[in-house]
């Protein structure tokens, strides 16, 4: 009888701690894969808008993207490659020849809406945005995310890809970190390198995916 109660007792005990630790487990094993359609721009009439990257190049790109998400645990998947004829080039030019002209309006003026893929994520890249910026992410605009095949300091590493991806999965420029981490914008600690890390509460907010931030972005390509 006693052992009966010591038995009862030590199942109650060890019941509740058995759910404590399932409830302890990490959850962040299993892959996140998001579809991404990419969008080339083409435009007779203006070459910064006819983009020269091939498939293969900017599927390599996507390669060097998901190796820094892979610490996310998230995998951004082609869903196709579509070229888009620029409906607008007037505009980006006219905003390219403005000191300070800001490209997003321009850019989401420029972009055919009916080839959007829905319930995904839809990316425009075109060939240079010279000075001005390395990409930008219009929340406003169904979640686009604008980039260039040049950018600030030239030909552009994925690196700023990934970092507008982030923006496209709430994650605010970072303050503190600033070790050469995916979401710093500008100043010192930036290194040149492909991938880039990604803190543990950035991977929280990108794999809940809640939050979008709006607004151009002109640090991001800064980042090299
Ligand atoms: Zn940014």
């Amino acid at each position: 009888m006693i052992n009966l109660i010591f038995s009862s007792l030590t199942a109650l005990i060890f019941i509740p701690n058995f759910w404590i630790l399932k409830a302890a487990e990490p959850n962040a094993s299993e892959d996140i894969k998001l579809q991404v359609r990419v969008h080339r721009f083409q435009s007779n009439e203006e070459p910064r808008l006819n983009c020269s990257l091939s498939d293969d190049e900017i599927r390599q790109q996507f390669v060097t993207v998901n190796q820094t998400w892979a610490q996310a645990g998230i995998v951004w998947e082609i869903e196709s490659i579509v070229d888009v004829v620029a409906k607008d080039p007037e505009a980006f030019t006219k905003a390219m020849n403005t000191p300070n002209g800001k490209l997003g309006p321009p850019l989401k003026s420029n972009m055919p809406r009916n080839h959007l893929l829905k319930d995904g994520f839809n990316v425009a890249i075109a060939e240079d945005y010279g000075k001005r910026m390395g990409g930008v992410f219009a929340a406003a605009e169904d979640g686009l995310v604008f980039y260039a095949k040049k950018g600030p300091k030239g030909v552009q590493t994925p690196a700023v890809l990934a970092h507008e991806f982030g923006h496209a999965l709430g994650l605010p420029h970072t303050i503190f970190e600033k070790d050469n981490n995916l979401m710093m914008g500008s100043g010192a600690g930036r290194i040149p390198t492909l991938v880039k890390p990604i803190t543990t509460s950035q991977i929280e907010i990108a794999r809940d995916r809640q939050a979008f931030l709006t607004g151009e972005d002109t640090t991001a390509g800064k980042i090299s």
